[in-house]
């Protein structure tokens, strides 16, 4: 299929893009990607998304978002962009067996956080273990909680969860920590907070029904074994953006993110990026949703300026 827009992925950041696109009268084309909805889909109820003062359940408000840019004519096709080819113009995007050309392309294909690869932690996900402590940790008030990771991601959601819990018990795997200094200073001044080293995580203990009640901990120092009894688990152990498919064809910094310029521009005219591909710091749906708007602008000026 041709289109003048294509655009990857149906988090929030593609969906606004398809929406302003759609309102352009771009008919765009979105490929749905594997986890349709991003990982927004996977959070509980979105309580910090302007607009929804009881808050809003993350699968609701993407659905919502999936309405409104079909409803302004988006085609949302399943499936999940293999390959592309940006040598040229129309540029060429391969889902499963088909290819489809455009002459602009967005790409919000997100990042996904890193998990450790248990089969408890897969069972128990959005049951009390969670990658997002901005989204869930409300429902931990007054609970002890675990985060798991050494870096500055580990040190600013305990720091966050540390105002709504009783404690919080950092899980890390060496006796030193990968966060900047200042993010360490400021966790080793809050009493709430306290690092248990060396140790990693063998079990998430637990039930769906009645949620997280601990964690199997290995001390790696001595190898012993213990359990920390909590009722949620923030994994913080790193995102890898979604860029495989662009290797070697777009500017990649060395954490694997996109490289945007002058907004939502990568290294080649006429490709844009929204979303968590491009963003590490700030990953929130309303600061993605406001970067797929500005992709499809950026792309809508684009399509002008080749038009004349
Ligand atoms: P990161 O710096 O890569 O840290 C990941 C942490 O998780 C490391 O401590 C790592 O341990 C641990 N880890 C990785 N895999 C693990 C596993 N399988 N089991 C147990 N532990 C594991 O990732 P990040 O914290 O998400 O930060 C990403 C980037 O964003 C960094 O450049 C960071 O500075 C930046 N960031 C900045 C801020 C801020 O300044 N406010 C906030 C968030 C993120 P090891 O240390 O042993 O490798």
């Amino acid at each position: 299929m041709d289109a003048p827009v294509i655009v990857l992925g149906t988090g929030p950041a593609g969906l606004t893009a398809a929406l302003y696109l759609g309102r352009a009268n771009l008919r765009p084309l979105v490929i749905e990607g594997p986890q349709p909805g991003g990982v927004l889909t996977t959070t509980t109820l979105v309580e910090n998304y302007p607009g929804f003062p009881n808050g809003i359940p993350g699968p609701e408000l993407v659905e919502a978002m999936h309405l409104q840019a079909q409803h302004f004519g988006a085609t949302i096709l399943p499936g999940q962009a293999t390959g592309v080819d940006l040598s040229r113009r129309p540029f060429q995007v391969r889902v499963n067996d088909e290819s489809h050309s455009c002459q602009a392309l967005i790409i919000a294909t997100g990042a996904s956080p890193n998990l450790l690869g248990l089969e408890s932690e897969r069972r128990l996900f959005g049951r009390g273990v969670s990658t997002c402590a901005t989204c869930d940790g409300y429902f931990f008030r007054d609970k002890e909680v675990a985060v798991i990771g050494g870096g500055d991601s580990a040190m600013e959601e305990s720091l966050f969860l540390a105002k709504l819990v009783r404690s919080v018990h950092i899980v890390h795997r060496r006796d030193q920590l990968r966060a900047s200094k200042i993010m360490q200073q400021r966790v080793f001044a809050n009493d709430k907070v306290r690092i248990i080293w060396s140790s990693i995580v063998t079990e998430i203990l637990g039930d769906p029904a009645s949620g997280v009640s601990g964690v199997r901990l290995r001390q790696l120092r001595d190898d012993t074994e213990s359990i920390l009894p909590c009722h949620g688990v923030f994994l913080a152990i790193g995102h890898t953006p979604n860029t495989a498919i662009f290797s070697g064809q777009l500017e990649i910094d060395q954490r694997g993110y996109l490289v945007t310029h002058d907004g939502p521009a990568t290294s080649i005219p006429g490709v844009f990026a929204a979303g968590d591909v491009q963003d590490h710091v700030y990953r929130q749906a309303v600061t993605a949703a406001g970067s797929g708007c500005m992709a499809a602008m950026a792309a809508e000026r684009f399509l002008e300026g080749i038009s004349h």
